[in-house]
Order: C-alpha cells, then sequence, then structure tokens
C-alpha cells in the first residue's frame, strides 16, 4: 500500500484512534517509515484538534514515539506498571519496532551475562567455603 492510498478521514481516524487494531498497526508502520505521513498527520491533527487536544491524538502521538532504554529493561525484569507494560508489549511485538527490539535483544544479553556472573561467583563462594570447611575439619 503506498501513501497516497491512505484518505486524510482515515488519517483523522487513525488520531482519534478510531481503526481497527490491525489497520491502527498498519498505519503505525507506515506512518513511522514515512516523513511525508508524519507531516500530513501533523497538518490533520491541527486542523481536526483546532489547538484543542483530544484523548486520542495524544495517545496516537506518544504511541509512535519509542520508550526509553530503562522502560525497556523495567519490563524485561518485569517491574513496569500494567500500563505501560502493554504499550511496550503492542510496540515489540505489534509494530515490531526494529531499534526496540534491538534495544531488548541488548539488554536479554547483558542480563544474561550478569546471571552468568552471579552464577560463577556464587559457586566460588561455595567452593571456597567448603574448602574451608574442610580444612577446619583436617584441624
Ligand atoms: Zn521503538
Amino acid at each position: 500500500m503506498a501513501d497516497h492510498d491512505l484518505t486524510d478521514q482515515e488519517l483523522a481516524d487513525f488520531l482519534e484512534d478510531s481503526l481497527d487494531p490491525i489497520r491502527t498497526a498498519t498505519l503505525e508502520k507506515l506512518i513511522r517509515n514515512s516523513p511525508e505521513l508524519q507531516e500530513r498527520l501533523d497538518r490533520i491533527r491541527i486542523r481536526f484538534d483546532g489547538g484543542e487536544h483530544s484523548l486520542g491524538a495524544v495517545w496516537q502521538r506518544d504511541r509512535l514515539s519509542c520508550p526509553t532504554r530503562d522502560e525497556l529493561s523495567a519490563y524485561l525484569n518485569q517491574i513496569l506498571d500494567p500500563a505501560p507494560a502493554d504499550y511496550l508489549k503492542f510496540h515489540l511485538e505489534v509494530i515490531a519496532c526494529p531499534f526496540c527490539l534491538a534495544n531488548l535483544e541488548d539488554l536479554q544479553a547483558r542480563n544474561a551475562e550478569q546471571t552468568e556472573k552471579n552464577r560463577i561467583r556464587q559457586s566460588r563462594i561455595l567452593e571456597s567455603s567448603a574448602g574451608l570447611l574442610q580444612k577446619l575439619q583436617e584441624k
């Protein structure tokens, strides 16, 4: 689907969050990759909003922005609040944002590395206390 296939009405519906989720996700992908569409969307937003922000428009606009690395990290550790976690899930699984997916992969790799380090450290502590115990028993 090319950019010019989208009508202003459809873009307005997108802003108002009144399209079905699949269409919304499709449009979001198109808009993300098209500065031209982003510009059109901005113009429509100004025209339809008349300066007052509808909740839908604010929500959609925010939805186009990526979460921070801290938020991604919190999401990974499952300590993120349900609402932002839902947004993140949508952003990663439906939008499949390549930037955030790469970021998440990197965080996952770091987490795994950290877990491995902790495991090694823990087994060292265990070994050394076992060794200490043995020494004590030998005395
Ligand atoms: Zn993203």
